[in-house]
């Protein structure tokens, strides 16, 4: 049977032109050749995907920094993408540093979404995202973010949340909906050695404080999208999360990287999940490590079976997990802001549907 596919290609391997100080694919592809992805891997993975003819395909293109691989790449393998026999959609995260007005008619004519990194005004931003000399990337994001504007591009911001950004969300959102940016998504910050994290006590609060905005927004007739809350009211409609993070099990998605090898999901590319690679005669196919990637990712529910907000939570993105995957270390965090908010999600929810009443699908656990 052909089912979907969802790919995140990285083609300039984990190259980037800013030094974030939190970054974690810089360690986790430190070692490794960082070379933008040659013609020969791009040819293999786009003769399987032929081969494989998936009943549509999703495209993330990510990096370190995709834009790197250069225009002219990007150009020759989207044409080719768009050469195969199933729907096709387009997305690329980016920080903005090298997009031009090239970069941006080219998003626009192939109708990407784009995600741009963007932790909130020059001192928030400025507070971690740094070029690798040291000075501020902040300005030539906000000219991308004008440029993506001026091209009809339609992108959301993709901003991190560690304890300094986060207790200052406020500002954040803000700043945001004055620059006109309608759609927002924050990730909080796990330390993997860079010493920066996001405690559950600062999280919960930043939740709360960001959906006080947001709702007041909606109820005075503002279209603002915020991906973990969009989520969360998709499940009150009684409709599948778009986010992995939300749907409680893992192995949505597989990563490519620039040398073809194959990964289970971005926050996993190491060599105890690599789950084999482009030149592989059916990479697509039924997997042992992608299986357990897969299983390993419901051992939260025996956690979550009992609380109330498990039909909701369904424990969140395995990376937030302790080591032995049984307990999300937001958890506090969740129970503090679903307390907070649940019935007002409600009322938003029900006010979505047209008034009627809704019925959360809970997860067969
Ligand atoms: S709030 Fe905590 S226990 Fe409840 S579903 Fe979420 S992670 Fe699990
Ligand atoms: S670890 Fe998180 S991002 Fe990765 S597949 Fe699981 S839920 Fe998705």
């Amino acid at each position: 049977m052909r089912r979907p596919l969802t790919l995140l290609i990285k083609p300039a391997a984990g190259l980037c032109d800013l030094k974030c100080r939190y970054c974690f694919y810089r360690a986790q592809s430190a070692g490794r050749a960082n070379e933008v992805m040659t013609q020969s891997t791009a040819m293999a993975l786009l003769e399987k995907l032929a081969l494989l003819r998936p009943a549509s395909l999703h495209v993330v293109f990510q990096g370190g920094e995709p834009t790197l691989a250069g225009l002219s790449f990007l150009r020759s393998f989207v044409k080719a993408l768009e050469a195969l026999p199933c729907p096709l959609t387009l997305s690329l995260q980016t920080n903005g540093q090298t997009l031009d007005d090239d970069w941006a008619r080219f998003l626009s004519a192939h109708g990407f979404t784009v995600g741009l990194s963007l932790d909130g005004d020059k001192t928030a931003n400025d507070r971690y995202r740094r070029t690798p000399g040291g000075g501020s990337a902040f300005e030539k994001t906000l000219a991308a973010a004008a440029l993506l504007q001026k091209h009809g591009v339609d992108f959301s911001i993709l901003a991190v949340l560690d304890d300094e950004n986060a207790a200052g969300i406020a500002d954040a959102y803000r700043f945001f909906r004055s620059r006109g940016f309608a759609r927002l998504q924050f990730i909080p910050c796990i330390d993997e050695g860079s010493g920066i994290s996001l405690s559950p006590a600062t999280y919960g609060q930043a939740l709360k404080t960001l959906f006080d905005l947001w709702e007041a927004d909606l109820l005075h007739g503002e279209t603002v999208s915020v991906r973990a809350f969009d989520n969360w009211l998709a499940i009150l409609l009684g409709q599948p999360p778009e986010s992995c993070a939300n749907g409680g099990v893992c192995g949505a998605y597989t990563v490519v990287e620039a040398d073809g090898s194959l990964y289970p999901c971005d926050f996993y590319c190491t060599e105890a999940y690599r789950l084999g690679s482009v030149f592989d005669p059916d990479p697509f196919g039924e997997n042992a490590v992608r299986r357990a990637f897969y299983r390993d990712s419901l051992r939260v529910r025996e956690t979550c079976a009992a609380c109330e907000w498990g039909f909701l939570c369904r424990g969140g993105c395995r990376r937030d997990r302790t080591d032995d995957l049984t307990q999300n270390l937001y958890c506090a965090a969740y129970r503090d802001f679903f307390s907070y908010a649940y019935q007002r999600m409600r009322r938003l929810a029900l006010r979505l549907s047209g008034g009627e009443r809704t019925q959360p699908k809970e997860l067969n656990r």
